[in-house]
């Protein structure tokens, strides 16, 4: 299949502020033409009207789990459930076991990916050895092994020090941090947020404080070093509030949330409900709708899913001792569509945040429909409704707080470098 014309779509590419109909042509694996009224003899033409085309989607923090944890996920198991959820790019944490800190791993992964991949794989290395938060990796080996940043995702870098010291290699090496911004001494033993809820149910809670605290020390490493800077799933009206005042001082900082963030709250934890656990926990509607400015105002840039597939061992058990986390690659999509139909963002800055933007702050390619580029594409019916179910994940992980709810929107075919990665209607089965 060497040549694909997708007729008369709703092309969204925020990379060239397109928001149009008309026809893309994807020719040996690359896009070569967008506009109207495109004619390619003998190619595969696909009637995509009454649909979207974007670009693939990129999802800058997602949990594979391999190497050490196969029985929640595989590099093979998760990129195929990224694929049915739209996406062609995923950056996977470095919480493996053993974790991501030294090239041999970073190697692994890239290869598992290239061989077992259903998307493009791009590895986050640890900050610190074995995320024990005290001496740092070998930035520069990580980076020449495939690793496009840094974070010790899961948990916070305790000591202001060491990230000082790796803000500052960062910046030497022009790479990208990512923190995960959590003040241990707050949020120590806590197992959701602090407040009415975590009162109501006898839960320890953490308070907005903990995230809020990590944030600002972060930010202002990152005006001392000039290290560039990425606030993972900001989840309370403070945190926002940090970033948007520190870009607004220049600070080269730019921020993700998770689809739950905007979705839910802390009363999804009502009756004890595991999976609606995770870390940061879910906040409050104040917290909630703060969150949605920022994806309104620019001040959060990404909107990334922290899929963190568990078994049911880790999630049918006690509140307080189960894993944390949620799946989100299959429900991204759909949920983030919501805001489009509440009006609360366009369809163009919807598609920048789960495309453009982390492709850019990543430095890979993608999320551009430019003639040239990679034909990793995204056909989405925004219309198409569906119960979410957990025998129809393609994730090993069901841990969802929205199986059983009724979605909206939906990839219908994804492409990877101009060959069908999910195809459940067989769009392009024709020969
Ligand atoms: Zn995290």
């Amino acid at each position: 299949m060497e040549r694909i014309l997708l007729k008369g779509g709703r092309i969204l590419d925020p990379s060239m502020e397109m928001d149009a109909t008309g026809d893309l042509l994807i020719e040996d694996g690359l896009i070569s033409a967008v506009g109207q009224g495109i004619k390619a003899d003998g190619a595969v033409e696909v009637d995509v009207s009454g649909l979207w085309v974007c670009p693939g989607l990129v999802d800058l923090h997602v949990h594979l789990r391999e190497p050490g944890e196969e029985y929640k996920e595989t590099i093979e198991s998760g990129t195929r459930a990224a694929a049915a959820g739209g996406f062609t790019s995923v950056a996977c944490m470095p919480n493996t076991r053993p974790p991501n800190d030294n090239a041999g791993i970073t190697r692994f992964i890239v290869e598992r990916a290239r061989e077992a991949g259903h998307c493009r794989v791009f590895p986050v290395a640890c900050i610190t050895k074995g995320q024990g938060g005290e001496e740092l990796t070998e930035f520069a080996d990580l980076l020449n092994a495939g690793a496009v940043a840094f974070s010790d995702d899961g948990l916070p870098v305790r000591d202001a020090g060491v990230m000082r010291m790796a803000m500052e290699y960062a910046a030497g090496l022009n790479t990208l941090l990512i923190t995960h911004s959590e003040e241990p001494a707050l949020s120590s033993g806590g197992c959701m947020n602090e407040g009415r809820m975590s009162t109501l149910l006898g839960l320890k809670g953490i308070p907005a404080a903990a995230e809020v605290i990590a944030i600002y020390r972060d930010v202002a490493l990152a005006e001392l070093t000039g290290c560039r800077l990425h606030v993972a799933h900001v989840s309370t009206a403070g945190g926002v509030e940090v970033v948007r005042r520190a870009k607004e001082r220049g600070v080269a900082v730019t921020a993700e949330t998770a689809p739950h963030y905007f979705s839910l709250t802390e009363e999804a934890v009502a009756g004890y409900n595991t999976s609606a656990k995770m870390n940061p926990p879910l906040r409050t509607e104040e917290d909630r709708l703060a969150v949605i400015q920022g994806l309104q105002d620019g001040t959060i840039d990404v909107i990334a899913t922290d899929h963190a597939p568990h078994s049911v061992l880790e999630k049918d058990c006690a509140f307080e001792v189960a894993a944390n986390g949620i799946v989100g690659l299959e429900t991204a999509l759909p949920l983030t569509l919501e805001l489009c139909r509440n009006r609360d963002i366009e369809p163009l800055r919807a598609v920048e945040l789960l495309s453009t933007a982390p492709a850019r702050i990543l430095g890979i390619q993608g999320g551009s429909l430019s003639p040239g580029s990679a034909a990793d594409v995204v056909v989405i019916d925004p219309g198409e409704e569906f119960t979410l179910s957990s025998d129809k994940l393609f994730s090993k992980g069901k841990n969802s707080p929205f199986l059983g709810v009724r979605l909206q929107g939906r990839a219908v075919l994804t492409i990877l470098s101009g060959r069908p990665a999910h195809d459940p209607l067989g769009m392009l089965d024709k020969d």
